[in-house]
C-alpha cells in the first residue's frame, strides 16, 4: 500500500488491541509506519483484563517483527527511519453498550485495575442511543459512576457518545468535568456540535471518519478545534480510514488520519506538517502519557 509519509511520530489515542488478530504483529506494523503512542481500550465487562496480562509479550513479540520487517525492507514499504515499537498506555472502562453489566463486584475491579500504573484514562465510556444495548437510564447512572471513579484516580476520561449528546453533556456538567481531562473520541459531528466540548475545555480526536468521501462537515469541524486540543486515533479494528476502507483497521492506519487532518488544518510544507504533527502528538502525551496520579502512587499494591 502506498503510505503517506509523516514529518514525525503519531499518537493513536483510540485503538482496541485486544480485538485484532494478531496484536503485536499490528503493534510492529504501527511502528514501523510511525506511530509511537498507542493508548488501548479495556472494557472489563467485554474484554476482561487480560490485557494487562499479555501486553508485555505483545511489546516483545512486536520488538522482533518489527526487527525482521527492518530487515525485509527493500525501502518501498515506507518504513520510518529508526523504527521502534510504539509505547503502549491503558483505557480502562465500561463501555456504554455493556452498562447492563455493572455491579459492585465489577466496579471492585475495574478501581483495583485503574492503580495499574500503566493505566492513563477511564473509558471508554458515555451513552450510546444509536444501539440502545443498555437501557438508557442504566447507561447514565454508570457513566455518571465511572466520572466519579476517574475523578477520585484523578484520571482524565475518554468518551464514547452517539446520538446523546445531549444528556452526555448534562451529565458531565453536573458532575463537572474531571480536571484530568475529557477526550472525545470519533467525532464526526458538524462544527455546531463541537463548540459545546470545546468551551468545556474537551480535547477532540479525529480517526477514519475524517478521511470519508462525505464528511466535508467532520472536516470543517476539525479546523476549529485548538491547535493544543487536537488529537489523532483509529478506534481499530473498526473505522478504517479512506483509502483502505473495507478493510481491518490497526493502529498504523492513524497516518492516514494525520495526513488528511494537516491538509485540513492548512499544513502544506514540510516545516508546517512537521509542527501540526509535533503539537498533535505532544497533546497525546499530555492528556494520556501522564505520570502516575497521587491516587496510583498511594496504592498499596503498585
Ligand atoms: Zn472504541
Amino acid at each position: 500500500m502506498p503510505s503517506p509519509v509523516l514529518e514525525g511520530p503519531v499518537a493513536d489515542t483510540h485503538a482496541h488491541l485486544q480485538m485484532l488478530a494478531d496484536p503485536a504483529c499490528e503493534l510492529a506494523r504501527a511502528g514501523a509506519h510511525g506511530v509511537a503512542f498507542v493508548e488501548t481500550i479495556v472494557d472489563p465487562a467485554e474484554d476482561g483484563f487480560a490485557t494487562f496480562d499479555v501486553l508485555p509479550l505483545w511489546l516483545m513479540e512486536a520488538a522482533r517483527d518489527l526487527k525482521v520487517m527492518e530487515e525485509e525492507d527493500d525501502g518501498a514499504a515506507g518504513i520510518v527511519a529508526a523504527p521502534a515499537v510504539p509505547h503502549v498506555r491503558i483505557a480502562a472502562g465500561v463501555h456504554p453498550h455493556n452498562a447492563k453489566e455493572w455491579a459492585p463486584e465489577l466496579k471492585a475491579a475495574l478501581r483495583e485495575r485503574l492503580r495499574d500504573r500503566r493505566v492513563s484514562a477511564v473509558g471508554e465510556i458515555g451513552l450510546d442511543y444509536h444501539y440502545d444495548l443498555s437501557p438508557r437510564e442504566t447507561q447514565r447512572e454508570v457513566f455518571r459512576a465511572q466520572i466519579r471513579l476517574a475523578k477520585e484516580a484523578g484520571l482524565p476520561i475518554a468518551l464514547h457518545m452517539r446520538e446523546a449528546h445531549d444528556d452526555g453533556f448534562a451529565i458531565l456538567e453536573e458532575e463537572g468535568f474531571p480536571e484530568a481531562g475529557t477526550l472525545l473520541h470519533c467525532f464526526n459531528l458538524d462544527a455546531a456540535e463541537l463548540f459545546r466540548w470545546v468551551e468545556a475545555g474537551c480535547y477532540i480526536a479525529f480517526g477514519g471518519p475524517l478521511t470519508f468521501k462525505h464528511a466535508d462537515e467532520v472536516r470543517e469541524a476539525a479546523k476549529l478545534v485548538p491547535a493544543d486540543r487536537l488529537l489523532t486515533e483509529t478506534d481499530s479494528p473498526y473505522m478504517t480510514p479512506e483509502p483502505l476502507r473495507g478493510t481491518d483497521c490497526g493502529p498504523a492506519h492513524t497516518i492516514y488520519t494525520a495526513d488528511v487532518l494537516c491538509e485540513v488544518r492548512g499544513a502544506d510544507t514540510p516545516e508546517a506538517r512537521a509542527a501540526l504533527l509535533a503539537q498533535l502528538y505532544e497533546n497525546a502525551q499530555r492528556l494520556l502519557n501522564r505520570k502516575p496520579t497521587p491516587w496510583q502512587k498511594g496504592s498499596s499494591n503498585a
